[in-house]
């Protein structure tokens, strides 16, 4: 029934430990509305694979997940080791980084960031592993820099380099970045991540980028990650920028100081809902459940907080990609949620006082006009018709007290909308009038939900309604009515 799914969306990053079949459809049932691709790593196939065996259970299920695609961006990483996907490093050890394709071990790996040691200078801390390991620079070749390990542990392949207060600019889009995007715009993707960005011209490239390799895809929903100090200096042309913003926590953490990332959270959560803009907290949300079946207090009590300071989704990485417990980490985070979400009149910040360009005033409106009616007459759900999205993505941030029921004819947008906060989309057939699209959204309505005859719906549409056009009225349908509209 609609009103048993929860608001906040939940974002699961997919890997070695969810992408079967079986795994995927237990988590979409514990509650996933979007699988996250990491495109730090895996191959085309192995993406292929695991983006239509989505498509196919989502289908089946009958319940929509959208798929985001997280670019890598400019990453500096490390290799893969000749024993194994982790190593262990040893305080007090010497480790080399080189940019000669070696297979690593505990005592050296390599880059193919063929810049790295022009890039650092002695006595630089380089943290591997969103730094949790801490390395200080000794001497440099021109091919390898020799480290200090200060602090040690486990190392798994391919993890992050970073190296705070690096001046350098990294710089946006990567060629791997523009031939991954090609492949997932190809494979239809729902979202595209942006990692690392810095400044607004990071998101216009990228839009650009999108509309030179795929013009039919152009309107593809674009999240900036927040990780970067440039980034939180240029938040608010950024956000502009962006569709939606993710408060990516690890990168961010290492970059910024972790003492930092509570209250920069925060403002970028207050920021991203006064202009309008979706905003997924990500990382460490759960991540004693990679090893363990449950989870710490302090992570009930970061997800809930998340919610209560007005996030509209939150992201398992890898609890869901590599931990022991995908499923468990998937229901464990439904819980919390759900609980969060009774408890948010009481705990929850969100404060709509939102400033949007001329273009959204009128959808903008009509979602609020909306919301007070809903409030107003007591209403059982906001109806709206949306073929893009965007009109129920204002809704969405809109927050009205009831579900949000998204009606679309485009399977894509049903997809998609699955981020929405609050959102239950469905697909429609094609409606020539208002009279048309009302009772489809009756018949809907009367089967998935607790709404009977006799309950007011607040509907938002465009007219003419055979044209499609984007959303222009706001009208209260009682169910049952049966007047010609
Ligand atoms: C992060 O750094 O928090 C993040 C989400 O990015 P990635 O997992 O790609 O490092």
């Amino acid at each position: 029934m609609i009103e048993e799914y929860l608001k906040t969306s939940i974002i699961c990053t997919i890997g070695p430990s969810s992408d079967s079949a079986e795994t995927l459809g237990a988590m979409i049932a514990a509650g996933m509305n979007v699988a996250r691709l990491n495109f730090s790593h895996g191959t085309k196939e192995y993406h292929t694979e695991v983006i239509n065996r989505i498509r196919q259970i989502s289908t089946s299920m009958e319940l929509p997940v959208a798929i985001l695609q997280d670019l890598q961006g400019p990453r500096l990483r490390i290799g893969e080791f000749k024993s194994g996907a982790v190593v262990n490093l040893k305080s007090g050890n010497q480790f080399v980084i080189t940019t000669k394709p070696i297979p690593g071990s505990a005592d050296m790996v390599s880059t193919d960031y063929a810049e790295l040691p022009s890039l650092v200078n002695i006595g630089d801390l380089l943290l591997l592993n969103d730094g949790a390991l801490e390395l200080q620079v000794e001497s440099i070749t021109d091919t390898e820099v020799f480290a200090r390990i200060n602090v040690g542990g486990d190392l798994p392949a391919r993890k992050g380099i970073n190296i705070p207060n690096l001046s350098i600019d990294m710089g946006g889009i990567t060629s791997k970045d523009l031939e991954d995007l090609e492949f997932g715009l190809s494979q239809q993707v729902d979202y595209v991540a942006v990692s690392f960005v810095q400044n607004q011209e990071d998101i216009v490239d990228v839009r650009n980028a999108i509309s030179d390799l795929s013009p039919e895809r152009s309107h593809t929903p674009i999240i900036a990650k927040l990780e970067r100090p440039g980034a939180i200096r240029n938040l608010d042309s950024i956000i502009d920028a962006s569709d939606g913003i993710m408060v990516a926590r690890g990168d961010l953490g290492v970059e910024i100081g972790v003492e930092k990332v509570p209250s920069v959270q925060k403002n970028i959560i207050e920021v991203a809902n006064s202009r309008g803009k979706f905003v997924v907290i990500a990382t460490q949300m759960l991540e004693s459940m990679i090893r363990s079946p449950r989870p710490t207090r302090a992570e009930a009590s970061d997800v809930a907080n998340a919610i209560f300071d007005g996030a509209d989704a939150v992201m398992l990485s890898a609890e869901t990609a590599a931990g022991a417990y995908p499923i468990e980490s998937v229901k464990t985070v439904s819980d919390i949620v759900r609980e969060a979400e009774i408890q948010e009149h009481e705990w929850g910040h969100f404060v709509e006082n939102m400033s949007l360009s001329d273009s959204k005033l009128r959808a903008l409106a009509l979602s609020r006009a909306a919301r007070e009616l809903a409030e107003t007459l007591n209403a059982s759900a906001v109806a709206v018709f949306s073929r893009s999205g965007s009109t129920a993505t204002l809704v969405s941030k809109t927050r009205p007290p009831v579900p949000i029921v998204a009606f679309t004819t485009e399977n894509e947008t049903y997809n998609r909308m699955a981020l929405l906060r609050g959102v239950v989309p469905f697909v429609v057939p094609r409606a020539m009038n208002l009279e048309e699209i009302t009772r489809s959204a009756e018949q809907v309505l009367l089967k998935s939900s607790n709404i009977k005859e006799g309950d007011k719906i607040v509907i938002i549409a465009g007219l003419p309604i055979e044209d499609m056009r984007s959303a222009n009225i706001v009208l209260v349908y009682t169910l049952g009515e049966n007047v010609k509209i």
